[in-house]
């Protein structure tokens, strides 16, 4: 009668395999009528009875990830029988490695011109050189009325000390 009701359209599986989908069918909950590549792909690369002794062994709650990784990896061989997912997986390494240079490269570009720009930004620009951070303890007292507790610059990623104030912690 109504051949699209659940209980009598075949899951995918039994379609494909030309077999009764019993209702206690393991395929038909993960291989529905209206995807049928999904098995076909998964019964051409692993096998229905792999699959289907796979899914046995695995928890029920397991077995959607299952099947969603055995029909990834057996769409995948079947676009590149040689490599197949590791391909994919490879290039996406690749993709990630040349990412985070990308990243760090520019990490070291904003630092550098964080660096250099804080003499600019200073009202005399001047800067105290790398050895610098011993004075900071007397250049916090000297300079009260310059000294900016929220500033970016309390985070300056070069270490620096500088002052905007007369000499007075020599
Ligand atoms: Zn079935």
């Amino acid at each position: 009668m109504a051949s699209s009701s659940y209980s009598n359209s075949p899951c995918a599986a039994c379609k494909f395999l030309r077999r009764k989908c019993m209702p206690d069918c393991i395929f038909a909950q993960y291989f529905p009528p209206e995807e049928p590549q999904k098995f076909a792909n998964v019964h051409k690369i692993f096998g229905a009875s792999n699959v289907s002794k796979l899914l046995n062994e695995v928890q029920p709650h397991q077995r959607e990830d299952a099947v969603n990784s055995l029909a990834y990896e057996a769409e995948a061989r079947i676009k590149d029988p040689v490599y197949g997912c590791v391909g994919a997986i490879s290039v996406l390494q690749r993709q990630v490695i040349r990412l985070q240079k990308e990243l760090d490269a520019t990490n070291a570009d904003l630092i550098r011109y964080t660096c250099n720009e804080i003499p600019n930004n200073t009202e005399d620009g001047r800067r105290i050189g790398e050895g610098g951070e011993g004075s900071s303890s007397s250049l916090n007292q000297s300079l009260s009325g310059f000294y900016y507790p929220s500033s970016p610059w309390n985070n300056d990623p070069c270490g620096d000390a500088y002052q905007r104030g007369s000499n007075n912690n020599m």
